[in-house]
């Protein structure tokens, strides 16, 4: 017997039979003796539809009513998975965040979740009665519904796991686990049986797109084991894999990984761009004066790299941001131009970062330079590198992606089948 948080996508309750295979899910664990709690994304394109009306209403809208508006695509599956559950004879109840309640935040549309007051939904999973909880949403210190930001329901779910102090969070998906590379780019990409929690973060962060990063930050924080798996599975006969445990990825510890691999996957992101400031006099305030204007108007900048001049008087500044920012970016320093006192400011975009992540690098030496030879080897030019203690990565030409990711999976011993 344990005590679970099960969380279903948009795909997974995408419309009435879905919704009810999902019940059978559920009411699985529940027969099995489990204590059962359930966070249950929109239906899929709801938030979608609903994120679209409020802009229709008005472009310029309050926040505290947007989060009123697509918080409701919430209630709408909670409602049906706990009518869905209740048919199948198992007891269930359905609740929202304001019912629970979870606390966040007053960052409305955006609002981070700060504490889940969860004894009373505790009582009920111990009575055995199957909570469905709304994902993606909360009450703000402003009484109000608060949503918490796009994809948040990946969150609500590690967040009540850690509350209700639940020994695994299930995150049911429309793929069965976290695998080595995207498997559209590479065919040969295998499914990982586990995933350290740090891993795991570098390959959400760097563009794998299984979980939210900021779900995988709280379930690393709280050490939350979080297994994901397919929502697809026939409920009553789930498909076993290695160890005679169900198919999935367990995202753990790394004291519990026993099989380490120096790599354990590469992620990739596209529509990266590159700007460079040519000639900037290398003086202590120089990057303050770059970058503090760029953070101000919530820029995210990526890799930095700076070069000296042979004399030591000027410095290359080359960064990388979204390509959607990249306008944005240069006229903001077009507009500091006197004052940073660049003599160019250049910027390329079709750009692409490919990471290559795995806890074994702490140990091992050398692992980057294979990446390197690997890619010269193919012709592919490096345009910025930058490393930590668990990943590498390196901006290419998005042109060649696909023969990057290609390439490294296969150097580092990847490949499956
Ligand atoms: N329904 C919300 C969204 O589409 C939350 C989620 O799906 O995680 O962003
Ligand atoms: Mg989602």
């Amino acid at each position: 017997m344990a005590r679970l948080v099960m969380k279903f996508g948009g795909t997974s309750v995408g419309d009435i039979d879905r919704i009810r295979n999902v019940a059978r899910h559920v009411k699985r664990e529940a027969n099995a003796g489990n204590e059962v709690a359930v966070v249950v994304s929109a239906m899929a394109g709801r938030t979608n539809e609903l994120v679209a009306w409020t802009r229709e209403a008005s472009p310029l809208h309050d926040a505290r009513e947007y989060d009123t508006v697509v918080a409701a695509g919430e209630q709408i599956s909670s409602g049906l998975l706990a009518i869905s559950i209740q048919a199948l004879g198992v007891n269930a109840r359905s609740w929202q965040g304001w019912q629970i309640p979870i606390h966040t935040n007053n960052a409305h549309g955006a609002a981070r979740i700060e504490e889940i007051d969860a004894a009373l939904l505790r009582e009920r999973i111990a009575s055995g009665q199957v909570a469905v909880v709304s994902g993606f949403q909360g009450i703000g210190p402003d009484n109000r519904i608060a949503t918490l930001g796009r994809g948040g329901s990946d969150t609500s779910a590690v967040a009540l796991a850690a509350a209700l102090e639940a020994d695994r969070c299930d995150i049911y998906t429309d793929v069965d686990g976290v695998y080595t590379t995207d498997p559209r780019m590479e065919p040969r990409a295998g499914r990982l049986d586990k995933i350290s929690f740090e891993e795991m973060l570098e390959m959400a962060s760097l563009g794998a797109k299984v979980l939210q990063v900021r779900s995988v930050e709280l379930a690393m924080v709280h050490g939350v084991r979080t297994f994901v798996r397919s929502s697809f599975d026939d409920p009553d006969n789930v498909p076993v894999g290695t160890g005679n445990q169900p198919v999935g990825t367990l995202i753990c510890d790394e004291e519990e990984i026993v099989e380490k691999q120096v790599v354990t996957g590469i992620a990739y992101t596209k529509d990266e761009a590159q700007i460079s400031l040519r000639r900037v006099p290398d003086k202590p305030g120089v990057s303050a004066a770059i970058f503090g204007p760029l953070a101000d108007n919530h820029i995210n900048v990526d890799m930095i790299v700076q070069s000296v001049s042979e004399d030591g008087s000027r410095t290359d500044m080359t960064f990388t941001v979204a390509e959607g920012d990249v306008t944005r970016a240069s006229d903001i320093l077009e507009k500091q131009k006197d004052e940073i006192a660049f003599e160019v400011l250049q910027s390329d975009t079709g750009l692409s970062k490919v990471s290559v992540i795995g806890i074994g690098m702490r140990s091992h030496a050398g692992v980057a330079s294979t990446a390197f030879s690997a890619l010269a080897g193919k012709g592919i030019n490096i345009r910025a590198i930058t490393t930590s203690e668990i990943k590498f990565s390196l901006l290419i030409d998005a042109d060649y992606t696909e023969l990057a990711v290609r390439t490294l999976h296969s150097v580092y011993d990847l490949n499956r089948g």
